[in-house]
């Protein structure tokens, strides 16, 4: 049973908490882990724990995937054709929409998002899952390939079992960019979903049992990550490997998967800048830049984490930046007017506050203090205010990912100058050019080097638009975009000579 639980909650999530410990989904089943091990998941808004959860242990991760092989050899979903396997797809998107309020409450309470950001993820899901059902049907399984004196031809089939291990910032709205492709392509799937925010995706169980999605098909082993993550990382039982999290465990994953050749795609960290020209409207920009940073308390790997201002705006910029960075209202998930959250976890609380203090003694110029608050009635939640630094492109908390609601404001000339700066960073994940020469802006946003560029906007997630990351920032091919569809089939040649 839950140990404690401060906050009041709709009957239907309350009864799938009061189910704690929550249960694996292996082939089909809601399962004990082997050793009964659990951990619990808190909601950060209010430090109460949520629901204990059954932690897979490795014979359970082995479990998964033997369910997933037999579902992929046994269940025709691999077969199947793909209008088919769309018809199930479909009804879980439709699902997922009829639940959308529940999944939003279970995704806002253990992530501590403010409620439209959750509910903005639950929509993102079933729009990714339709998006990559549309797809299948219009992607070619057999292609001719026209060579002299031989009949050939591409013919594409699903991989076979995929890995996915996933972070906890944007739990439901993660595991959609990642399944939604390899699913539609007719693979089966295991998902390790992060141990501080396991809720969404265990909720999704539910609604694949009643998609009638094939047993086996969608398997879900909730755990701790230096066990049950490394565990599935490890298995050689895997035919493709998909990882989204710090460059660190990306690189344990990837050398893991290395091991047994199992093909493995990256979604790692990044220090977006925002690189902001003296033509641009400073209020409307201000206003965009904060509502980026402090989306999700900051803890967005693309974030605009550098805000690079032409010299000649610099100073009435910053004072825009503070005034509206103060106004940022900070409260609990169900609070109307709560703009930003808590941090996920007492951790990720502290790790955002350390920066602030490591910046600062590498003599960094703090613009807007930050560090720790309290909302009433919340005096356990994990909250914290937006912070501002300055100073120079070399301090930690210029060149470090922080991972929380925390610009670090660099002054620029010109344009070489902050093209200079942007890319001397080792992540390559997306940067924006804020101006209204679309000439410059264009001619700026093609040279940054990452893999993606936003023109006035941050955070711009379409559909059919790939999203990846360079460098320390991912590799593999990246999410969003068709190539993602083709990346989960595995192309065979078959030839006869004439
Ligand atoms: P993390 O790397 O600590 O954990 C990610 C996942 O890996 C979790 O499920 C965790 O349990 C698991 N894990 C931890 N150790 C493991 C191990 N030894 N073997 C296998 N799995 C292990 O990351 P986090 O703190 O959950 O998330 C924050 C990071 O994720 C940031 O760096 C952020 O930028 C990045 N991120 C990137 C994207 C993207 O699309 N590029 C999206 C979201 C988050």
């Amino acid at each position: 049973m839950r140990a404690t639980y401060a906050t009041k909650c709709s009957p239907t999530v309350e009864a799938f908490l009061g189910e704690s410990p929550l249960s694996l989904f292996i082939g089909g089943q809601w399962l004990s882990s082997k050793g009964k091990k659990t951990f619990r998941t808190l909601d950060p808004g209010s430090g109460a724990t949520l629901a204990e959860v059954h932690d897979a242990q490795a014979e359970d991760v082995d479990a998964a995937v033997q369910a997933a092989r037999q579902a992929f050899v046994g269940s025709q979903w691999a077969q199947m054709d793909a209008r088919k396997r769309g018809e199930y797809l479909h009804r879980l998107a439709d699902l997922v929409e009829a639940h959308k309020e529940t999944l939003t409450e279970i995704e806002a309470l253990d992530v501590g998002k403010p409620r439209p950001q959750a509910q903005w993820d639950i929509e993102n899901f079933s729009a990714t899952l339709r998006y990559y059902t549309e797809l299948a049907l219009h992607v070619s399984y057999r292609e001719p390939i026209p060579v002299p004196h031989h009949e050939a031809r591409t013919v594409r089939h699903p991989f076979g079992v995929c890995g996915f291990i996933f972070p906890w910032n944007f739990p439901f709205l993660l595991a959609g960019w990642g399944i939604s492709p390899a699913l539609a392509a007719g693979n089966t799937i295991v998902i390790k979903p992060a141990e501080d925010t396991p809720l969404s995706t265990l909720y999704l169980t539910r609604l694949v049992k009643e998609a009638g999605i094939p047993d086996g098909v969608v398997n879900v082993i909730p755990g701790l990550g230096e066990t049950t993550g490394a565990a599935l990382a490890r298995h050689p039982g895997l035919n493709r490997m998909s990882f989204t999290g710090s460059p660190e465990v990306g690189r344990i994953v990837a050398e893991a998967c290395g091991r047994n050749l199992v093909p493995v795609k990256l979604e790692l960290g990044g220090k977006g800048a925002a690189v902001i020209f003296d033509d641009v409207d400073i209020e409307s920009t201000v206003d965009k830049l904060v509502g980026a940073v402090t989306l999700n308390t900051g803890q967005v790997c693309c974030t605009a984490s550098r805000w690079l201002v032409q010299e000649s705006v610099y100073d009435q910029f910053v004072q825009c930046s503070i005034d509206r960075m103060k106004k940022v209202h900070i409260g609990y998930w169900n609070d109307p007017s709560t703009e930003m959250g808590p941090a996920v976890s007492s951790k990720q609380m502290d790790r955002i506050l350390g920066y602030l203090e490591k910046g600062r003694k590498e003599g960094a110029e703090v613009l807007l203090e930050g560090g720790k608050t309290e909302v009433p009635g919340k005096k356990e939640g994990f909250y914290i205010k937006p912070a501002m630094l300055a100073g120079s492109a070399e301090n930690v908390a210029a060149r470090e990912e922080i991972f929380g609601p925390v610009p670090f404001l660099l002054k620029f000339g010109s344009e070489d100058e902050a093209f200079d700066v942007v890319n001397r960073s080792p992540y390559g994940l997306a940067n924006s050019v804020w101006s209204k020469d679309l000439e410059r802006a264009n001619r700026m946003a093609e040279r940054l080097v990452a893999g993606n560029s936003w023109i006035n906007a941050h955070n711009v997630f379409v559909h059919g638009v790939p999203y990846a990351g360079v460098n320390l920032s991912g590799m593999g091919g990246g999410v969003l975009g068709p190539q993602t569809f083709l990346d989960y089939l595995r192309e065979q040649s078959v030839v006869r000579p004439l």
